[in-house]
Order: structure tokens, then sequence, then C-alpha cells
């Protein structure tokens, strides 16, 4: 009885491991429905008296380099910060729980490829390690551009579609207003409350109070098990796709 039981377990563990390590990005994309495409209206972006400015042109003090924590490497010119993939992700010196967050974004107009290799970039909502560790409002040309719709810009990536596609042309500027809860941990690591985000994208509703799975994942399936953490970074992505790499702007926070 006892080694069958054991048996059981082997048999039942190695078949998780072998679909584990079969599991590809391919099983987490969704391409329909495709959200319907809206034409955004005139958005405005001033920071208010209380925001943390994140980014406003003039350096970036509040940036790091994740793989190194060194200061931040990417590229400023005037009040535009562009994505160095040379160097890789950069996130905020400072953490935060839960925020109001505003952000600006461009696709260079002449920007190639397709798919995800195509103006690809991302805002990591919390960062909870190196590399792409964390919560990922996606960042990408979704003018036009096919690609898995829970991975277009304004998901958080391959866990939900954005509600609609009010994305800009490539050149254009893009805006993300996003209220972010912090997820709770209990003491012994479990789940106490899940994450949220709402994100505007547009001045267009995309994400509606949208509670996340768990940090969001290239490959498998999201959760929360073993990923306890408190305050964390805001994180930018430099992905690893060979079209040009985009912009940023007038970046800011207000802690909630
Ligand atoms: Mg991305």
């Amino acid at each position: 009885m006892k080694y069958s039981i054991i048996l059981t377990t082997l048999l039942v563990g190695s078949f998780f491991a072998a679909n584990a390590q079969n599991a590809k990005p391919e099983d987490t994309e969704i391409w329909d429905p495709i959200p319907k495409a809206v034409v955004p209206g005139k958005v405005l972006g001033d920071a208010p008296s209380d925001a943390i400015i994140l980014f406003d042109g003039k350096g970036l003090d509040q940036w790091v380099d994740v793989e190194t924590q060194t200061p931040a490497k990417w590229l400023v010119k005037g009040d535009i910060l562009t994505v160095n993939k040379a160097t890789g992700n950069i996130e905020t010196k400072q953490k935060f729980t839960n925020y109001q967050l505003h952000l600006e974004w461009r696709v260079p107009a002449s920007i190639t490829g397709s798919g995800q290799a195509r103006g690809n970039s991302g805002v990591f909502l919390a960062s909870i390690g190196k590399g792409d560790a964390g919560y990922e409002l996606q960042v990408l040309d979704s003018y036009n551009n096919k690609t898995y719709v829970n991975g277009m810009a304004g998901s958080l990536y391959k866990q939900v579609i954005p509600l609609a596609n009010p994305g800009r042309k490539p050149g254009e500027w893009n805006v993300y207003d996003v209220v972010w809860t912090a997820p709770v941990f209990n003491q012994d690591g479990t789940l106490k409350s899940a994450a949220r985000a709402t994100v505007f994208f547009n001045g267009v509703l995309v994400e509606n109070n949208f509670e996340l799975l768990g940090p969001t994942q290239y490959i498998g399936k999201p959760s929360y098990e073993g990923k306890a953490h408190g305050p964390s970074p805001i994180k930018l992505q430099a992905h690893g796709d060979k079209s040009e790499p985009l912009s940023f702007r007038n970046i800011w926070v207000r802690e909630l």
C-alpha cells in the first residue's frame, strides 16, 4: 500500500515535471477576440503638485540598471528617454506599494519587425527581481500589428486582453495612466489579496480593476506561489528584439 502511494506520487510528479518541461510560449497565447480600435482624444498629462517626478528630461537620477544596480544608462535627449537595449532593463530606486502612475511612450515612425518583435517594451508595475520578473503592462506597437491579443499594448502580459485598442500609430505619443494596488501576502508567504490594475490607454479604459493571477509569465501559468514580496520598484523593459528602441517621457507617480 505504502509503496503504491509512493509510486503514484512519483508518477504524478514526473507527469507534471514533464508537462512543465514541454510548456511552450504559444500555450498561453490568445489570438481572439481582437479588441476594437478606438481613435483617442487628446490626453492631459502634466504632473499634479503632489507627484513624484520619475523622469522629466532632467537626467536619470531616479533610475538604476536592474542587473547591476548602478546608474541607469538609457539615453536622455531633451525631455525624451530612449531604451538602451545593450544595457537592459532599468528600475526606480524608490520602492512603491499602491500608486497612480502616468507615463508616455512612443514607437519610432521608422519601426520595423512584426508581432512581438515590433516596438516591444513594458512597464513592470512591481519589479520583483532581475530580468522580466514582475507584473508587466505590455508596451508594443499595436497599431496594425497583429499578435496574440493577451500580449498587445494595454494587456497585462498573457493575463488579460485590453478592452479596446486606442493605440496611436508609430511616431506618435501614447499615454498610460495606471492605478496599481499591490498584492498583500500573509506572514507565511501565502497570498492574502491579489494585485489589481486599472489602466487608461490614451484616456480610454483598457483594464478595469483587473485582478492579476500572479506575476506575468512568458511561459506557463502565472501564480503567486513562492512570490511573496513587499514594496517594489517600477521597471521599464529593454526587450531583446531587433526593432528600433522606443522612447518614454513625462513619467510621474503618486503614492496612494
Ligand atoms: Mg514587453
